[in-house]
């Protein structure tokens, strides 16, 4: 058998064009741009591309984006200092600093600054906190993309035996929620997990976020089972060039599991989607109103 390709850049401009139309309708209706500032410290070539593609994303989507391009030097108080101002600020209405900060700069002390309500990435602890107790949040982008995915293969994810491998605070944990929430029933692996391969075996619903290339090989896999790769690393590939492959063996894992996400192409879209997604929740939140249907 030969696994569907869960096709995320596809999907993606789908829910990219639905947002769109939502935050036309929340601009038409109750004069609402929905705003995302995104904040950049130093100068990371990959950090900077993402943000190109964050920022381009938004504006696709009719919503206004502020970009804050800041010096490696700049101090943690002037840091917080800014996000002070974006959290004071009603155009914006999702804040979103770009990871690694440079090391002088506490991350945890600064992404607690954003006021949970702005936190398009989910990660203070007040969404973290709203998530497990299962009320109304703005949940990290990357596990938020990984169900959607799995929701467009199953429907409902409800009875589904899930396992995540990895179990980092922006991802694993998250996405560990996220499935109980859609009621599958959920094991969360890593790197203490005796015997991986045989609990990857039991999972309808597989999810890799190690940062590992090719650790999960295709006999780690269910026969029809759904496998979710977000892992992105770079190896090296052909004639001195580098590629990015996954956590999985794609090309083993394809030929066993029912269907299966590329890398690229994947979860990424998929994720930069969400990141306006939470945009659009947060504007309708910050509101009053309802969640937006996309
Ligand atoms: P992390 O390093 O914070 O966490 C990795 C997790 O993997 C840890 O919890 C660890 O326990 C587990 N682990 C490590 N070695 C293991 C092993 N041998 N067996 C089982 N578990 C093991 O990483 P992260 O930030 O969660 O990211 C994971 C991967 O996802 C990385 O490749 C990263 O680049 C990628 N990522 C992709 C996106 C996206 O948009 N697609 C977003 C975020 C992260």
């Amino acid at each position: 058998m030969t696994a569907i390709l869960i096709d995320g850049k596809a999907i993606a401009q789908d829910l990219r064009a639905n947002i769109a139309k939502a935050a036309a309708d929340l601009s038409q209706q109750h004069g609402i741009v929905p705003g995302l500032a995104v904040v950049l410290v130093g100068a990371d070539p990959a950090s900077e591309v993402y943000v190109r593609s964050k920022s381009k994303a938004v504006i696709d989507a009719g919503m206004r984006s502020f970009d804050h391009k800041l010096p490696d030097t700049t101090s943690q108080a002037d840091l917080i200092a800014l996000i002070g101002r974006l959290n004071a600020d009603k155009d914006v209405h999702g804040i979103l600093v770009q990871l690694p900060l440079p090391d002088h700069i506490d991350s945890s002390v600064v992404l607690n600054t954003i006021d949970p309500g702005k936190d398009v990435d989910g990660f203070h602890p007040v969404n973290a906190g709203r998530l497990a107790t299962g009320q109304r949040a703005l949940v990290p982008c990357t596990p938020y993309a990984c169900v959607l995915l799995a929701k467009r293969v199953h429907g409902s994810l409800a009875g589904l035996n899930a396992v995540v491998i990895g179990r980092s605070n922006i991802v694993g944990k998250p996405l560990a929620q996220l499935l109980l929430a859609e009621n599958a029933t959920v094991t969360i692996a890593h790197s203490k997990t005796r015997d991986l391969p045989g609990v990857c075996r039991r999972a309808d619903l597989l999810f890799a976020a190690v940062g590992r290339p090719e650790m999960v090989r295709g006999d780690w896999i269910a026969p029809g089972a759904t496998v979710i790769d977000v892992g992105i690393n770079r190896v090296p590939g052909d004639a001195g060039k580098t590629k990015l492959v996954g956590d999985v063996a794609f090309a083993e894992a394809r030929e066993i599991a029912g269907a299966i996400t590329p890398v690229p192409g994947g979860v990424g879209p998929m994720t930069i989607a969400c990141v306006i997604l939470n945009t659009l929740r947060a504007a309708c939140a910050g509101a009053g109103l309802p969640e937006p249907q996309v």
